[in-house]
């Protein structure tokens, strides 16, 4: 049975539509995925029964990127049936290139913007959740928006608390609105409902944030956290932490957060023996999924096959032990040493 290493050696031996192919059959993770703004864009021209507005190549800024997503992508978003759809297409997507588990967030508001209840918000997910099962594991995370009124905020998760239809809490939006020791409360209502504790930070802000995070919020993992390079002993830490970097490096480079793909931090990481897994953050805006990330990392990264196979297999230790049974079960046997 091939191991996960001579799998990679096999797929980076070749190039163009056959490195994708080798690719699609690993088993991946995506753990940091919007799922609103994860389908393709040609999905959301086909459920909202217009050409969407195509995202510019890079952004001038984050502002530049909120509103494009505000004013492109949001206002189509209209009603349960189009929401419920459009997460159904991005978790299809993934099936389809190979992902075997994601953490996707959907706005813990979502439920107020569409007028129903969380609860029947919740059974809705529940039911996508459940009918996906042979395709792909999905873990369901409440996003909360730092932009949001914190007690809209209190109020949405504790109604999420009581429906077991999350797995995982993430904080979002303009890292610059408000810093993570605001929703320290919110963090540790989730804590004692077992879910697993994520936020954004050192995105476009700098190391200051992550520690914030990591010491006032507790997270275990940080979705991008690449700007922790800048404090060597902020790496150290989340090193000696095990504490996971959630990284999009496409995200990255289109947001101007680093100049280009040579450029990124993520081989510098590794080697520091942080812990990092690789994601798409919003394929609908990016464009890019797991497997084009994947070769970018090989291509452009200065990422060797020892480290990426280092950065599957984190992403695999982050999923269900149900998940890794079915992987190491299946005839990839990839999760065997
Ligand atoms: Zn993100």
């Amino acid at each position: 049975m091939p191991t996960l290493r001579q799998l990679l050696e096999d797929a980076f031996a070749s190039d163009g539509l056959d490195l994708r192919l080798h690719l699609i059959r690993l088993p991946k993770t995506d753990l940091h995925a919007h799922s609103l703004l994860s389908p393709r864009l040609e999905d959301f021209d086909d459920i909202v029964g217009a050409r969407v507005a195509r995202p510019p190549d890079t952004f001038r800024d984050f502002n530049h990127f909120q509103a494009y997503i505000r004013s492109d992508l949001v206002p189509h978003m209209r009603g349960p049936e189009r929401v419920f759809d459009l997460i159904r297409k991005a978790l299809l997507r993934m099936a389809d290139e190979g992902v075997v588990y994601t953490e996707t967030s959907v706005d813990v508001l979502v439920p107020q913007f569409l007028g129903i209840t969380v609860a029947e918000f919740a059974e809705s997910l529940e039911r996508i959740r459940v009918d996906m099962a042979e395709r792909i594991t999905v873990c369901f995370e409440g996003g909360l928006n730092r932009e949001a009124p914190l007690e809209a905020l209190s109020t949405a998760l504790e109604e999420f608390l009581t429906t077991d239809c999350l797995g995982s809490i993430d904080l979002y939006g303009d890292e610059t609105i408000a810093p993570p020791g605001q929703f320290r409360k919110l963090y540790y209502r989730a804590r004692d409902h077992g879910l697993k504790l994520k936020a954004h930070s050192g995105e476009s802000c700098g190391p200051d944030l992550i520690r914030e995070a990591l010491e006032c919020l507790e997270v275990h993992a940080i979705q991008h956290g690449i700007r922790a390079i800048e404090d060597p002993h902020l790496v150290d830490l989340l090193a000696s932490r095990g504490t996971v970097l959630n990284v999009c490096p496409t995200s990255n480079v289109k947001l101007g957060i680093v100049p280009d793909l040579g450029s990124h931090p993520i081989a510098h990481l590794i080697e520091r023996g942080v812990r990092v897994t690789i994601n798409t953050d919003d394929f609908t805006v990016f464009g890019a999924d797991i497997c084009d990330e994947l070769t970018n990392l090989y291509e452009y990264s200065h990422l060797d096959v020892d480290a990426i196979e280092k950065v599957l297999r984190t992403g695999i230790e982050e999923a269900p032990k149900s998940v890794q049974t079915k992987i190491s079960q299946s005839s990839m046997q990839t999760v065997k040493a």
